[in-house]
């Protein structure tokens, strides 16, 4: 039956979208065997080859190897995530094993790996263009962090890690989710002081659901403990939901994740050793743009204490309204967010339900589309009646400003049960130009409400600044123009991948974007002048409290993977000695405490790396600031260098070289600092 398995064949459908509607979940376990066994052969084939190595027979012969893989897995894990059913599900559990055993089988092939490090050591002598240089140059490295050039024990060791390491982070993951699932501040009718009528329904909800009707239940789940930490005015209940909810993974029973994180410690440094590094940070940051730990200490020491100066400002507003209140106490960290709360309020009269109306979803993607035609010359014109894999999804043909096409951009905003929850952008199809030029397929995915009845879904500021985020994502995968997919679109380092996608959330806040799009869903008036004002003042509020709990994880996520792991070791007094060193202020916890870690003990993602989103920061703060210095926010000197440089140069160039090619000069971290309303 494989003959008739449609993820086997190229596509014959419009712009090469996969034949979604004669797709089923039976396709894709054959096809997945059958596409990392195409890709074995392709590799026996380079790496056996009687001919001496040379870049097209070896580099660009692996560029061109693994495509009905990287086919197959396009359509898969987009699927997964927006389309999921039991039965993907399961696939998902057993192909993720199977995916990092092949990848493990080709990063180790002993012949493979001696015809790149022979083409590496002779690099300079190939004649090589500047991009296959950098492709040779990420290959080779993805090579050596594998463990290629170890000894037979050695690589049997990095095996063994990798597979402890991926049970054990999978085990903190889950005990995480247990705790904050296991626990239920259950509330009394008299307990309710503060809480919206929005607030009490749902606790309502809760309670009745876990077997306590007539109650009333807070959880740990960010979006209800901290709504009930801004509106609670009882402290003592406050205290006992925050301390819940400080303390998760460090709860003493089966969940408690202090032994897991120091074995995963000693395992990642034992990792990082075999691989001739001093310490697992080395290792970590050793392909990233930062490069080395102590850049990453530098940034974090020039925001940490203006940041510092800010929380303590803001703790002394907070302490003089609770005065003020006569309520006779010292603001402490349970206390941070009701009286931020209410200062905002005071100060700025922001609410919610009166920016709502002005950010109509329709309008906020013609917006975001606007920009790349005043940026970048693109414009987008909808496809009606594609075959796609969900009838709420949008299809839009993307044209350069000589009308060729540059890529198809498909946008799946509402949530539904079968979507993982959060926003992100990924592709159906990369782009390339190594053997004919191929436009890629780009996708965001949003999890927005849709309204009923055909009204016009409205979307909150955060939620409009996330679209923009999303397609800024989405505009580095469709204006890529590489040869080798290697280097392709956000194929960039991680400290890196988040300029294109913050820089991109500056434009929303223009006035000439609010005023054209930001218009009233029953007026269709525009937004008016003193309410923009508003919003461009509060833009500095708490921003003392956000660095200084983000920058706290950020070092002790550095300073774990930077010490020695013994077995003295004690997760709770290393987080408390580390915090003393930069004089952590009692009234803020750190936004992530070590047992609850997830970006960094979940996975190795974020490991070392928590600092990525404050680097690529330095990154967009200066960027944008070289739209104001020139006096236009679209100047188009400055735009055609940023889509030229940024946008689509993917990963053809080292990050700071690329910055450098855009800016003229490295990135000042005094942007970020105005940005976040630190400037002296
Ligand atoms: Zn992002």
């Amino acid at each position: 039956m494989t003959t008739e398995n449609p993820l086997l064949f190229a596509s014959t459908e419009a712009f090469g979208l996969p034949a979604f509607g004669a797709l089923k979940a039976e396709h894709y376990r054959p096809a997945f065997a059958a596409a990392m066994a195409e890709n074995l052969a392709e590799i026996a084939c380079i790496a056996d080859d009687p001919a001496p190595p040379d870049f097209e027979n070896t580099i660009a012969a692996l560029e061109r190897s693994g495509r009905l893989l990287a086919r197959v897995g396009g359509v898969f894990w987009n699927l997964a995530a927006t389309d999921t059913t039991p039965e993907l599900q399961e696939i998902e559990r057993d192909i993720s094993g199977a995916l990092a055993r092949h990848e493990n089988e080709i990063l180790l092939n002993a012949a493979l790996f001696s015809r790149v490090d022979a083409l590496h050591a002779r690099r300079d002598a190939l004649a090589l263009t500047e991009e296959q240089a950098r492709v040779l140059e990420l290959t080779h490295k993805r090579f050596l962090r594998a463990g290629a050039e170890l000894d037979e024990t050695a690589k049997r060791r990095m095996a063994e890690i990798s597979e402890r390491l991926a049970n054990l982070t999978t085990s903190f993951a889950q005990n995480v989710l247990a705790d904050e699932a296991d626990y239920l501040l259950l509330l009394e009718e008299s307990d309710l002081d503060g809480l919206s009528e929005d607030f009490r329904a749902s606790a309502a909800q809760v309670a009745q659901e876990r077997g306590a009707p007539g109650k009333y239940g807070v959880t740990l789940a960010r979006s209800s403990v901290e709504i009930f930490l801004q509106s609670s005015t009882r402290r003592d209940l406050r205290e006992t939901a925050f301390r819940a909810w400080a303390s998760r993974g460090e709860t003493g029973g089966a969940t408690d994740n202090r032994a897991l994180i120091a074995e995963i410690l000693r395992l990642r440094e034992e990792r990082a050793r075999l691989n001739g590094f001093a310490n697992f940070a080395a290792y970590k940051l050793d392909d990233t743009m930062a490069k080395t730990p102590t850049a990453v200490r530098e940034l974090l020491d020039r925001v940490w204490a203006p940041a510092l100066a800010a929380a303590k400002a803001e703790r002394d507003d907070l302490q003089a309204l609770a005065e003020r209140d006569g309520a006779n106490v010292a603001i402490g960290a349970a206390d941070w967010r009701h009286y931020a709360e209410r200062v905002r309020k005071e100060r700025y009269d922001l609410d919610q339900a009166e920016l709502r109306p002005y950010f109509q979803l329709d309008q906020m993607i013609a917006a975001a589309f606007h920009v790349a035609k005043r940026l970048f010359g693109l414009s987008f014109v909808e496809v009606e009646g594609l075959d796609l894999y969900h009838p709420s999804v949008r299809a839009f043909d993307v044209r350069d400003a000589k009308g060729e096409h540059v890529a198809l951009f498909l946008g799946d905003y509402f949530a539904r049960p079968s979507k993982r929850g959060g926003a992100w952008m990924s592709e159906f199809r990369g782009q390339e130009n190594l053997d004919e030029r191929i436009r890629p397929i780009i996708v965001n995915v949003l999890n927005f409400s849709r309204a009923p009845d055909g009204a016009p879904t409205l979307l909150s500021l955060d939620d409009a600044r996330t679209l923009f985020h999303e397609f800024g994502h989405a505009l580095h995968g469709m204006l890529s123009d590489v040869t080798y997919p290697l280097v392709a679109g956000t194929n960039v380092a991680r400290d890196f991948v988040e300029l294109p996608s913050q820089l991109y959330e500056h434009w929303l806040l223009e006035p000439e974007i609010l005023r054209g799009f930001a218009r009233h869903a029953e007026t269709g008036a525009p937004m008016p002048e003193e309410l923009l004002e508003r919003i461009q003042k509060s833009r500095h509020f708490n921003q003392g409290f956000a660095s200084v709990e983000f920058c706290a994880s950020a070092y002790v996520d550095l300073d774990l993977h930077e010490s020695a792991i013994d077995e003295s070791f004690n997760a709770l007094r290393f987080e408390r000695e580390s915090l003393a060193r930069i004089s952590m202020p009692e009234e803020i916890i750190m936004r992530h405490r070590t047992p609850h870690f997830t970006h960094v003990f979940a996975g190795d993602g974020y490991s070392a790396g928590y600092y990525s989103y404050l680097w690529a920061e330095t990154l967009d703060a200066d960027a944008y600031e070289a739209f104001l210095e020139a006096g236009d926010p679209f100047a188009p000197d400055i735009a055609e260098r940023l889509r030229r440089h940024i946008y689509a140069a993917g990963g053809t160039q080292d990050p700071a070289d690329a910055y450098v090619a855009f800016r003229g000069r490295m990135p000042n971290v005094d942007a970020l600092l105005r940005q976040r309303g630190f400037a002296r």
